[in-house]
């Protein structure tokens, strides 16, 4: 019945609209203004009496009569409706702006790890997951469904992928990201743009993006995830040439694949704002990349310019700072104050004309690219694959393919199907603690009554090893009314007494979930409650299967010695309970690595990437200090049931210059008795460099399933110009001399014999 009104609607919607509008010179200026503004959901709407939100319809025909506003962020409530409640709010919504503007709205969403704001659709593990994955199949793919799920629910724009590198381990958005490493992020980056947006023909074009496919929009440019503080939207202070070598590079690779907008970093980055920064947002993306995507603010950020960064005496002057620096779209997001103060700074010739037509032409560009002009909806029933098997499948293999193993002392792991075992910790059995945040609401706080359907960690336990075998009793809990690191009053002696009927203690630990600023903390030490279970359980002499459930490394170092074995799950989604069961009996195999470097002390929070120089051994007499760089677990740490073996690494080029391209070969061996998969990492060292260099840079990776006893010859293909820096004048360089080549436990001298200077700012 309602879908029959909604149609009808449509069609009368059509006969009344004004000639659809695709270029910015048929547009007034009041009209351009109203394109680059995109406004909360919330305030279109009210919720009846059950709680639902509808469109209201004296608010919304104000909003688009009066203010043209293109574009609408935000699940209402910021809490997922269920898809046919989306259809009906997008259809509203388009049918005014078609109405009032002859321009259809750019509806934008969070989908950051699947169907983030839609009940009944998929759920993928986290960004930190896929990046452990180090699988490109599984980043690509996860993309294309969460894509085709958006989509069917008539939303064009996907906020994600999150390719910031998350190389503070206290920054509370770490999960968000592909961890540490520029070039992991780049790939996987990379690969989900092309997931989410299809397939593009070439480098900064803009081809069409299909029905079943969404626009992305990278973030956050960038140097969000290093803050000096390591809380959230808090200042960064990069080397210049460390933000064009590392930062830069992920968007300069999902953007040569077309990426449709990006959104800016909150904070500054060396003293500015990143909002206000004409060379980072202008020079560097637009003019020397040639990019004609749109450029979108944070959340409020133009407002932050003048209340937190204190750039800006009021809104008018921050507004005028950051459309001239190059934003395109402002997500304001409650208000339409910026539509009168925008005007009045183009009447008063303080934003130029043309700036606005460049942004409002970006704009209707992506509008275009999506088809909304032709299909400003779409319809469910055409999208046969939502929230089905299918997707649930890449899913559960996502999640199998993240789990980190850790230890695996006396091969503890797999357990036997006889064993009896006790399941605790705080995030034993919360379908909130897989997920995370950006998980049917913001914080992921309501979680558990959306995914009643999912197996927690002791559901699925108890499915795997027969219920009669698994006991719950979890000694710690989250206090889920309190802020996300609160914890109940624990009783861990009722987790000691359990356990003395056991064989076995499956300890689940770490985050509860968050995002964002209220995901803040003030120790990256796990709580005391938690380390306490755990040292109490250890006392009763069963051993100890720690299970680490957190969205960033948390300091662990005085258990690691009490877990027999330990599994680092991550953030592992709605099928992460099932993966973990399936490994921890054995059926399936573990091959995720983690991405970033796991840290044992507070004054040690590094990257693998660091420098020789910030390790130094101990002198001799007087002088007897050192300094060592700690680490509980390195990045690209991960074990297997099987074990790999590295033989006869080869490379067809001794020495090289800037045109060559390295053929580098090794051999790989499963010499274990199982079928298993390895992510074979190739690293490069530069040896002597006129700027210190990096100890050790990841420059390939590939993942390949052998079966036992089998061999496979691995071949990357190494471009030369990879192993160039960006030296201290700001230009790709690269140097004569040596360099290592390191593949698994092999590793090979390859030689550069003359020095490149790149002339343009980019490779
Ligand atoms: C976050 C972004 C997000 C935006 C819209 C901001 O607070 O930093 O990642 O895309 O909100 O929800």
């Amino acid at each position: 019945m309602r879908k029959a009104f909604f149609t009808i609607c449509m069609f009368l919607a059509a006969c009344y609209v004004q000639a659809a509008k695709n270029d910015v010179s048929q547009l007034t200026l009041e009209e351009k203004i109203g394109q680059m503004m995109q406004l909360v959901t919330d305030i279109f709407g009210t919720n009846d009496a059950e709680g639902v939100f509808h469109i209201d319809k004296a608010k919304a025909d104000t909003l688009f009569s009066k203010y043209k506003i293109g574009s609408i962020l935000n699940a209402p409530n910021t809490c997922a409706p269920t898809a046919l409640q989306w259809e009906e709010i997008i259809s509203d919504i388009q049918r005014l702006s078609l109405k009032y503007i002859g321009i259809p709205c750019v509806f934008g969403l969070d989908q950051n790890h699947g169907s983030t704001y839609t009940q009944g659709g998929t759920l993928f593990p986290q960004n930190i997951n896929v990046a452990a994955t180090f699988n490109r199949d599984i980043a690509r793919q996860s993309a294309e469904a969460t894509a085709y799920e958006t989509r069917a629910v008539s939303v064009p724009w996907t906020f994600s992928p999150t390719i910031d590198l998350g190389r503070d381990a206290r920054w509370p958005r770490i999960y968000e990201n592909f961890g540490e490493d520029c070039y992991l992020n780049a790939e996987m980056g990379r690969m989900q743009t092309i997931g989410f947006q299809g397939e593009v023909e070439t480098a900064f074009n803009t081809p069409a993006i299909d029905q079943h496919h969404v626009a992305v929009s990278l973030k956050h440019y960038m140097g969000y995830g290093t803050p000096w503080t390591g809380k959230d939207r808090t200042p960064a202070y990069i080397a210049p040439s460390q933000l064009r070598e590392k930062h830069f590079a992920p968007f300069l690779a999902a953007i040569r694949e077309g990426a449709a907008s990006i959104m800016v970093n909150s904070a500054s980055v060396n003293g500015l704002p990143v909002h206000a920064n004409r060379e980072l947002l202008t020079t560097w993306l637009k003019e020397e990349t040639g990019w004609d995507g749109v450029l979108i603010t944070d959340w409020a950020d133009i407002n932050n310019l003048y209340t937190r960064e204190c750039v800006a005496r009021d809104k008018k002057d921050a507004l005028r700072i950051a459309i001239n620096a190059g934003i395109d779209m402002i997500m304001e997001p409650y208000s339409v104050d910026a539509c009168v103060l925008l005007k009045e700074l183009v009447e008063e010739g303080k934003i130029p004309m043309s700036r606005i037509d460049d942004a409002v032409s970006r704009i209707l560009r992506m509008k275009m690219r999506l088809g909304l002009y032709e299909h400003p909806t779409q319809h469910l029933k055409d999208y046969p694959k939502f929230g089905g098997k299918e997707f649930a499948q890449l899913a559960l293999d996502g999640a199998v393919e993240s789990m980190v193993l850790l230890k695996n002392e006396n091969s503890i792991l797999p357990l036997t199907k006889d064993k009896k075992i006790l399941v605790t910790g705080p995030n034993a059995n919360q379908m909130r603690c897989l997920n995370g945040g950006w998980s049917y609401t913001w914080q992921g706080h309501r979680t558990d009554e959306f995914a009643g359907q999912y197996n927690t960690i002791y559901e699925a336990i108890c499915n795997e090893f027969g219920q009669e075998n698994v006991k719950l009793c979890q000694g710690v809990t989250y206090d889920e009314k309190g802020k996300y690191w609160e914890e109940n009053q624990p009783d861990i002696d009722a987790a000691v007494q359990a356990a003395a009927a056991v064989d076995v203690v499956v300890a689940c630990i770490g985050e509860n979930s968050y995002t964002e600023t209220p995901g803040n903390l003030t120790d990256l030490t796990l709580s005391d409650n938690q380390r306490n279970l755990v040292k109490a359980l250890s006392k009763t002499g069963k051993p100890i299967v720690l299970i680490l459930n957190e969205g960033r490394p948390r300091i662990i170092s005085d258990i690691v010695p009490l877990g027999q074995a330990i599994v680092d799950i991550l953030l592992p989604g709605n099928y992460g309970g099932d993966a973990l069961a399936g490994l921890l009996s054995g059926r399936y195999n573990f091959s995720g690595r983690l991405p970033y470097t796991y840290p044992s002390e507070i004054n040690s929070l590094t990257n693998y990437d660091f420098k020789k120089s910030e390790e130094s051994a101990t002198m001799e007499g007087a002088y007897d200090y050192n300094a060592r760089i700690t680490q509980q677990w390195g990045f690209g740490m991960g074990m297997s049931y099987t074990s790999f073996t590295y033989s006869n690494l080869q490379v067809d080029h001794q020495h090289f210059t800037k045109n060559d391209v390295l053929t580098i070969s090794v051999d790989v061996t499963n010499t274990g008795n199982r079928v298993g998969k390895e992510s074979v990492l190739l690293y490069s060292s530069d040896l002597i460099a006129s700027m210190v260099p990096d100890g050790r840079r990841l420059r390939q990776f590939d993942k390949y399933e052998l079966q036992p006893g089998e061999t496979r010859k691995v071949t990357f293909r190494l471009p030369a110009s990879d192993l160039a820096f960006v030296g201290y004048d700001g230009r790709w360089t690269l140097e004569e001399g040596e360099f290592t080549l390191a593949v698994g436990t092999q590793t090979i001298k390859v030689v550069c014999d003359q020095t490149y200077v790149w002339e343009s700012s980019n490779k």
